[in-house]
């Protein structure tokens, strides 16, 4: 009788909501080797975005020596790891990453199968806490890993390329075929780990750096003498600058620095 009452509690343990992109990984080779990329240091915090049914939060929280916490927006997949995982209760912070609060006061490690529906969006959240963020270990669909670790001179190379390497070392890792998940996407994913530069760049007002960087690759098929007018505070001093004859995709992180310190500074 228990053995049914167990598996019944098994078959309703949880929906799967597509709406919050719930794509939970099953195989377990893949929750080992995506656990297996963090640099683990005593002592430090580590974040889980988006734990899910604990696929690799088992993994996680088990660490020796590590400060374990993770943001879940489903109510129902953290009562769920609550109950499996009674240790658990405490860690889980119920909340909207995009609008949680930093959840350490100290630099933490970011690690997750994100949401493919808001990847983006949290690319900016870290984005934001970068000063504290010392590494992020992150599943997207394949073409938007690919996108964020390409280089200039690509058509795939864009507003997120530019920003994350202003900030972070980023690797594309390996590629996750779609049958390692339930339900099973319709694309393939990646695994990208970003390793902070500690602001390489010494870029201090961040906001504007994205403002321009955004600017520049809206109307990515105008030169960048166009694509920035709107924004251009020092109008005359453009005309005999040979960057600005170039298009978005062209410009490496460098010349995105350069050409903000010399018209946005
Ligand atoms: N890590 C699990 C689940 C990945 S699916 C696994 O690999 O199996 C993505 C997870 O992110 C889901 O659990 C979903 O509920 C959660 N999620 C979706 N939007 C979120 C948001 N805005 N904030 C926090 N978590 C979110």
């Amino acid at each position: 009788m228990a053995v049914v009452w167990f598996t019944l509690t098994f078959a309703v343990m949880y929906t799967l909501k597509k709406s919050l992109g719930q794509h939970f990984l099953h195989d377990e080779n893949m929750c080992r080797k995506i656990v297996e990329t963090l640099a683990v240091k005593p002592g430090m915090n580590l974040l889980e975005i988006g734990p899910g049914g604990g696929a690799i939060t088992k993994y996680l929280f088990t660490l020796p020596d590590v400060n374990y916490k993770a943001i879940e927006i489903d109510t129902e997949k953290v009562d769920y790891l609550h109950k499996t995982y009674p240790a658990l209760v405490g860690k889980i912070i119920t909340a909207d990453i995009l609008q949680a609060d930093k959840p350490f006061d100290t630099n933490f490690t970011v690690i997750g199968n994100f949401p493919y529906n808001i990847s983006s969006p949290i690319m900016f959240r870290m984005l934001e806490w970068e000063p504290m963020v010392d590494e992020v270990t992150g599943m997207f669909q394949k073409v938007v890993a690919m996108r964020i670790a390409a280089g200039p001179g690509s058509k795939t190379y864009g507003i997120l390329s530019v920003l994350m390497q202003a900030f972070f070392k980023v690797e594309f890792l390996f590629e996750v075929h779609e049958n390692c998940f339930t339900p099973p996407p319709k694309v393939k994913s990646g695994v990208l780990r970003f390793t902070s530069l500690h602001n390489p760049f010494n870029i201090q007002d961040k906001r504007k750096f994205i403002m321009v960087v955004k600017a520049a690759f809206n109307q990515r098929r105008k030169t960048l003498r166009n694509a920035l007018k709107s924004i251009m505070p020092l109008q005359e001093t453009v005309t005999a600058d040979t960057m600005m004859d170039k298009r978005a995709e062209q410009l490496s992180v460098q010349d995105f620095v350069d050409l903000f310190e010399r018209y946005f500074i």
